[in-house]
């Protein structure tokens, strides 16, 4: 598979870079100034990723020196890996939130997840087997993302002039905490990164460094707030552009409303580990990595009842148990 080049707006191209893992496409998009590019996201860092982008900017006219910045919608290494590569030889100033970089700063820190996250997730029962299958595949990401320094970081809000083109930065975390998406008022164009996408619905990534964060609600405030926006066509990050996005934002909604309620369902008055009700929701034939992403699904939801009061949480020799607490009959 070779990387593909389309414009969608006069100096404005959408550049996709072939992924090897589960996800056809990245959906990476590159603004012309004068002589220079800026680039909202870049792929994963592979040994193909130089001349992928060395071909597709040549095909607009630019080198990868003429990458002047360089903005980032979260630290996954499909969206993020290539970029300090870039800097590298160009230059470039990077611009992301700070939780964001902080994200990819401590994964090339604590260089084993297993060490890191392992003690996190066996906490809430999750098998040894399963950790090292998941902790396998994040240290495999981190390695194809270059590490890279920068203290541009971006608020929600922020302005960016590309072009004689408006960029305003959006805070919407859930897929991950600090997760940005780019608005494009006068064209109403919103490239959206993983925060809404066409088909699946994105995965909703906890923070371990942050105990507190509630992916599932900050994720359905970012959508309520994405909504609201006059948008013609968000351009995201995996899969095709779409126009309807109040009805994708009502679906995904309506997705995790229903998927809360059978988790809710799936508790008992008995305490239980995460990784039991997990089971009991998606069954226990997923191999290692798909495994970790149920149980992943599973404990982001029971996060969210837990807020909500509808379950309680006890904790007996270092071990996480849910328990349903309100009747089954009360629940609307
Ligand atoms: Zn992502």
């Amino acid at each position: 598979m070779k990387e593909t080049v389309q414009e969608i707006a006069p100096g404005l191209y959408r550049i996709s870079i072939p992924l090897a893992f589960g996800l056809d496409f990245v959906h990476t998009y590159a603004a012309l100034e004068q002589d220079r590019v800026a680039l909202f996201d870049t792929g994963p860092s592979l040994p193909s990723s130089f001349s992928m982008y060395k071909s597709a900017l040549a095909r607009i006219g630019r080198s990868i020196e003429d990458v002047d910045r360089i903005f980032i919608t979260h630290s996954h290494v499909d969206h993020c890996g290539f970029a300090g590569r870039i800097k590298e030889i160009s230059e470039a100033r990077i611009f992301l939130s700070e939780v964001e970089f902080e994200a990819i700063t401590r994964a090339h820190r604590d260089h084993r997840k297993i060490e890191s996250i392992g003690n996190f997730w066996r906490q809430y029962g999750l098998d040894e087997k399963t950790i090292v299958a998941f902790s396998t595949v994040l240290d495999a990401f981190t390695s194809a993302t270059a590490p890279f320094l920068t203290n541009h970081f971006l608020n929600d809000g922020a302005l960016i002039k590309i072009g004689g083109r408006t960029f305003c930065a959006l805070f919407t975390p859930g897929h991950t905490r600090g997760h940005l998406s780019f608005y494009l008022p006068e064209e109403q164009i919103f490239l959206s990164g993983d925060c809404i996408l066409p088909h699946i619905t994105p995965n909703l990534s906890p923070d371990p460094a942050c105990p507190t964060f509630l992916p599932l609600e900050n994720f359905i405030g970012s959508l309520e707030r994405i909504r609201a926006l006059p948008v013609k066509t968000v351009y995201p990050a995996h899969g095709e552009p779409f126009e309807d996005l109040p009805g994708r934002v009502k679906e995904i909604i309506e997705h995790h409303i229903q998927r809360k309620d059978l988790t809710w369902r799936s508790v008992s008055n008995t305490p239980q580990l995460t990784s039991e009700i997990s089971k009991r929701i998606f069954g226990d034939s997923l191999s290692g990595f798909d495994q970790g992403l149920a149980f992943n699904e599973t404990y982001v939801h029971l996060l969210q009842l837990e807020k909500e009061g509808k379950i309680g949480r006890s904790q007996i020799n270092g071990r996480i148990f849910f328990y349903q607490k309100e009747p089954r009959g009360a629940h609307h």
